[in-house]
């Protein structure tokens, strides 16, 4: 099994950064988040399941999915949530298992908000989170998004507790500093890895 590193961090941590420059390092990133989306787009067939088991009315008129009209039934309805993630995140992983199988790098790198709440980590040789302080968290991710402080709190609310996070995670940095902090944080980490990956 070749080496599959596990990155996470709770919102506005700082996992796209840490993405980032493992990218810029050679490394092929997948972000769950991103093939999350792709799996329910237009002419995938967990689209289709969807439809199947919703009804034509989670489809917009250009054939995409209505992504609000399902959020707003899964919010009223928690059974829904279920029957969807029991359609999704089987296609989820094994898109993931796909990529991360033909990615060519000398290893790979995992990035997912829920990588220990989704058990995305079982796909992984090797955890990394990515760890910041409430304030610091709310202070980042308010200035990406214009969220309000409530709304961000509320999301970190939702989200693993950052202890927890800790405790299962195989490496944690500190993103405290300035950006150049943690990318030389990083670079040793990355020289681990890539000797691990050649074993
Ligand atoms: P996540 O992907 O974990 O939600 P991001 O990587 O998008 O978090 O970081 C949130 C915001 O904070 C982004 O705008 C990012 O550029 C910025 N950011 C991240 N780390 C730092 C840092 N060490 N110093 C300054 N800004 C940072």
């Amino acid at each position: 099994m070749r080496f599959v590193l596990g990155l996470t961090g709770g919102i506005g941590s700082g996992k796209s950064a840490a993405s980032a420059w493992f990218e810029t390092q050679g490394i092929v990133v997948v972000d769950a988040d991103v093939v999350a989306r792709e799996v329910v787009e237009k002419g995938q067939p967990t689209l289709k399941q969807i439809q199947q088991h919703f009804g034509d009315w989670v489809l917009l008129e250009n054939g995409e999915l209505d992504r609000r009209a399902l959020r707003e039934h899964i919010f009223k309805e928690p059974s829904a949530r279920q029957a969807l993630e029991k359609i999704t995140h089987p296609a989820i992983r094994e898109s993931i298992i796909q990529q991360l199988d033909t990615a060519d790098s000398p290893y790979v790198v995992l990035v997912s908000p829920l990588l220990f709440e989704t058990n995305q980590h079982q796909l992984t040789r090797h955890t990394l989170l990515i760890d910041a302080t409430e304030a610091l968290q709310i202070h980042r991710a308010s200035q990406r998004d214009g969220q309000t402080v409530e709304q961000i709190h509320k999301i970190i609310q939702a989200q693993m507790p950052r202890a927890e996070k800790q405790r299962l995670a195989d490496d944690i940095v500190l993103n405290d500093g300035h950006l150049d902090h943690l990318y030389s944080k990083l670079e040793v980490l990355h020289q681990q890895y890539l000797k691990r990956a050649m074993q």
